[in-house]
C-alpha cells in the first residue's frame, strides 16, 4: 500500500476563490485506484479511533464535521461508514430538519450553537445551518434580505466558534444529477431501500439548477481558513468515503493532540 495523497488540499475550496462546481466532475477519483482504496480507508479508521481518544483525553477542543449534500449524496452512508470505528462516548451526531417548535421562536442558529460538540469530542452535522442559505433560498422561505444576510453571519458565527476551541470542517458531498437518478431508482426498486424514498426528493430534484446556484454562492463565501469547505465527488461511495476520512485524519493530525499532564505524580505512588 502506497502513501496517500494529500486529498485535503486538492479538494479544498480555496477561501476567496471563483469556485464553481461546473468545474467539478462528480466520477472523479484524484488518480487513486478502487483497488488501493480498502487498505486505505481502514488505515484510515483505525489512526481516528487512536486520534479521538487524544481528542477525548485532552478534553480542549473539538471537532464539528459538517456534512451537506443534495438529496442522495450519501451523508448518511458517510456517517456509517466512516464514523464506525470512533468510540460513541466521543461522538454527537444531529441531523436537522425543518425547524419546528421552539427552533421557529428563535434565530436559525440558536439550535446550531446548542448542538456543537464540547471539548473532548467530536460532532458531525447532517444537514446544518447551510440549509438556511440553501433550501431556504431556493424556495423562498425567508425574504433575500433575510438570508442573503446569513453567509457573513454564519461566517462570524464559525469564526466565534473557532476562536473558541472548535475545529470545523464542513463537506460537500457531490453527486452528479444522473447519479441521483440512478440512486432513487435503487430505493424504488430495492424493497431494503423503499423507506427512504420520499416524493418530496422527487419535488426538489427539479430544483437541481437553483441548488447548484446556491451551492456556489456557499463555497464561494463561506470557505474560510478557519472553516474550510471541501467538495468531494461523490458518485463513487469508496471515493466518498476515502476522502471523509483521509480529511478528517489529516485535520486531528494538525492539531497536534497530547495526553494533558497526570493531575498526581505517578512515580511516587504506591498500593498494595
Ligand atoms: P432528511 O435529511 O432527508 O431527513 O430531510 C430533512 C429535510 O429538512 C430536508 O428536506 C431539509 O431541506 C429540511 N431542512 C433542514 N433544515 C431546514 C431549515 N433550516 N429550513 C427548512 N428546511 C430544512
Ligand atoms: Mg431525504
Amino acid at each position: 500500500m502506497g502513501r496517500m495523497k494529500n486529498l485535503a488540499r486538492e479538494l479544498i475550496v480555496r477561501p476567496g476563490s471563483k469556485f464553481k462546481l461546473a468545474d467539478i466532475d462528480a466520477e472523479d477519483t484524484h488518480g487513486i485506484h478502487k483497488s488501493a482504496a480498502p487498505g486505505h480507508l481502514q488505515k484510515n479508521c483505525e489512526r481516528l479511533s487512536v486520534l479521538q481518544y487524544l481528542l477525548y483525553a485532552e478534553a480542549r477542543r473539538s471537532l464539528l464535521v459538517v456534512l451537506q449534500g443534495i438529496d442522495a449524496g450519501g451523508k448518511d452512508g458517510t456517517i456509517s461508514h466512516v464514523m464506525s470505528g470512533l468510540n460513541p462516548q466521543g461522538v454527537t451526531v444531529t441531523s436537522f430538519k425543518v425547524p419546528e417548535g421552539p427552533e421557529r421562536r428563535h434565530d436559525y442558529l440558536w439550535r446550531v450553537h446548542q448542538a456543537i460538540p464540547e471539548w473532548g469530542k467530536i460532532g458531525i452535522f447532517n444537514r446544518s445551518h447551510y440549509e438556511d442559505v440553501l433550501v431556504v433560498r431556493v424556495h423562498n422561505l425567508a425574504p433575500r434580505s433575510a438570508w442573503s444576510k446569513r453567509y457573513r453571519q454564519i461566517n462570524e458565527f464559525e469564526r466565534m466558534l473557532s476562536e473558541n476551541h472548535v475545529r470545523i470542517i464542513k463537506f460537500l458531498l457531490y453527486i452528479s444529477k444522473d447519479e441521483q437518478a440512478k440512486r432513487f431508482h435503487e430505493r424504488l426498486d430495492d424493497k431494503s431501500k423503499n423507506w427512504k424514498f420520499s416524493a418530496a426528493d422527487l419535488r426538489e430534484r427539479e430544483y437541481w439548477d437553483n441548488y447548484i446556484a446556491a451551492y456556489n454562492d456557499v463555497l464561494r463565501q463561506c470557505s474560510t481558513a478557519e472553516a474550510p469547505w471541501y467538495v468531494v465527488p461523490a458518485n463513487h461511495k469508496w471515493f466518498r468515503n476515502l476522502a471523509v476520512s483521509q480529511i478528517m485524519r489529516e485535520t486531528l493530525e494538525d492539531m497536534k493532540l497530547k495526553y494533558p499532564k497526570p493531575s498526581a505524580d505517578l512515580s511516587g505512588i504506591k498500593f498494595e
